[in-house]
């Protein structure tokens, strides 16, 4: 039997070349083998009729924590250092593996619902690389590894090296594996080495949280601000470590190919430079940045240097929704408003930030991203009507359309997994296990307050 499938579009968007009026996308099994006007499309195979769609390539979320999702609303107007320490006393103190794995599932299909196939995620846990799995969506499940006091190395490389052992089991062509050093300020100099090291040994992709924040910068430049304090009242020695957080990371040997670099919010133009020039990709959070104060990152000196960079929503405890249009859209406006210029950054570039750019920044641009032949059959078609918009540009309508638009469809390598907007394999019983885990924290913060 043929695995060939036509679908058509009124709109298919390719992102590496301009979109194209009822357009026809063939698939074969897992990868594309055709994309171009309905008219001209080989015969043969099932035909699906998306009618009045934009067909897309899936969207790629550069950086998430899917295991956070019970945290939406939770951790409201705090400042970073108190953002940071009452997630972190959250995580240890209340939640339990249940409520990661529920929300990790909530958290993916909720991307899926909105046209993410492909997720990096970053987590302590295996709470997101098994929702993936179970889910049938792509992604990167960075291991996160902590540890501020040097002291603490061999003990974290030692739980690194069993996570990725126990989870390396599990991988597959579509979930991978990578490492995650968190941050300067949970993480020690000789621990940044260490996991680079292992990374390089495992021969697994690394991502990390840089030049996120000003604490950061006091703690990483000065040795002071809140960060410095915490760490001195764990008795642990403060000292002046870099020049500044890219410089920290450039040290222990962070700065390659095949390392993600999220934030990037404080960076100065030699900075910018020495990323592009080695090969770092870039997940650019337009909306975390801005919720928690951190400012906005340099994404046009970025993108004019050739660097990788693609979009992330960060978790729902720094966003509250996972929509990557939303966060292309945010970015267009942000870089129009600072620079007072109405193209600074065009709808097809901020589109391009959400696919291609984010297969780029996760070193996964060989087979998704854009609609090719050859490339992995991952797909997100979006009713014109939910758009709410005309869609004469179609580019300008995914972009600056309604908001929180649920896809028609999702296809990853192939598979139907969203359909008329449902995610097709998540378990029922889910949204209700993480409602009740977000009472608990709710509850826990007010016990907390009330102190
Ligand atoms: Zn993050």
């Amino acid at each position: 039997m043929s695995a060939l499938v036509r679908r058509h579009a009124r709109w298919v968007v390719p992102v590496a070349t301009p979109p194209i009026a009822n357009g026809t996308v063939v698939t074969d099994g897992e990868r594309i083998t055709w994309v171009g006007p309905r008219a001209n499309a080989p015969v043969g195979g099932q035909d699906e009729e998306l009618g009045d769609c934009i067909l897309t390539p899936g969207l790629v979320n550069a950086h998430t924590h899917l295991d956070l999702t019970m945290m939406r609303g939770a951790l409201e107007d705090l400042t970073f250092f108190e953002w940071v320490r009452t997630l972190t006393r959250a995580k240890r103190e209340l939640l339990t593996d249940d409520d990661f794995r529920a929300a990790a599932l909530l958290g993916a299909a909720e991307g899926l619902s909105r046209g993410i196939t492909t997720f990096g995620d970053t987590s302590d846990n295996d709470a997101a690389f098994d929702a993936l799995l179970t889910l049938g969506a792509r992604g990167i499940a960075y291991r996160e590894v902590f540890g501020a006091d040097p002291a603490q190395v061999d003990a974290s490389i030692a739980g690194l090296t069993t996570a990725i052992a126990t989870m390396r089991l599990r991988a597959t062509p579509l979930v991978r594996l990578g490492v995650s050093p968190h941050a300067p300020y949970s993480v020690s100099d000789a621990l940044f080495v260490s996991v680079r090291e292992f990374a390089d040994r495992e021969g697994l992709p690394l991502a990390v949280h840089i030049a996120e924040s000003a604490a950061e910068d006091d703690l990483v430049i000065r040795a002071s601000g809140p960060f410095a304090e915490f760490l001195r009242a764990r008795g642990l020695e403060v000292e002046r470590r870099a020049s500044g957080p890219i410089q920290l990371i450039d040290a222990a040997g962070l700065l390659r190919q095949n390392t993600l670099l999220i934030h990037c919010v404080r960076v100065a133009a030699s900075d910018v430079a020495r990323i592009a020039d080695t090969g770092c990709g870039i997940a650019h959070c337009p909306t975390s940045n801005a919720k928690l104060g951190h400012g906005v990152a340099p994404l046009r000196e970025f993108l004019a240097t050739g660097a990788r960079v693609g979009l992330g929503s960060d978790s729902m405890a720094s966003n509250n929704t996972m929509d990557l249009l939303a966060e292309a859209r945010l970015a267009v406006l942000q870089q129009r408003a600072i620079t007072k210029t109405p193209d600074a950054l065009p709808a097809r570039a901020a589109f391009r930030l959400a696919t291609l750019g984010g297969a780029e920044a996760l070193r996964l641009d060989d087979e998704i991203g854009s609609l090719v032949p050859g490339k992995q059959a991952d797909l997100a078609a979006f009713r014109v009507s939910d758009l709410g918009l005309p869609a004469e540009d179609p580019l300008a309508a995914l972009v600056f359309g309604a908001g929180q638009v649920v896809a028609h469809r999702v296809i990853i390598a192939g598979r139907e997994r969203v359909r008329d907007g449902v995610v097709t394999d998540l378990d029922p019983g889910v949204p209700a296990r993480v409602r009740a885990a977000a009472l608990r924290l709710t509850q826990w913060r007010s016990a907390r307050a009330a102190l």
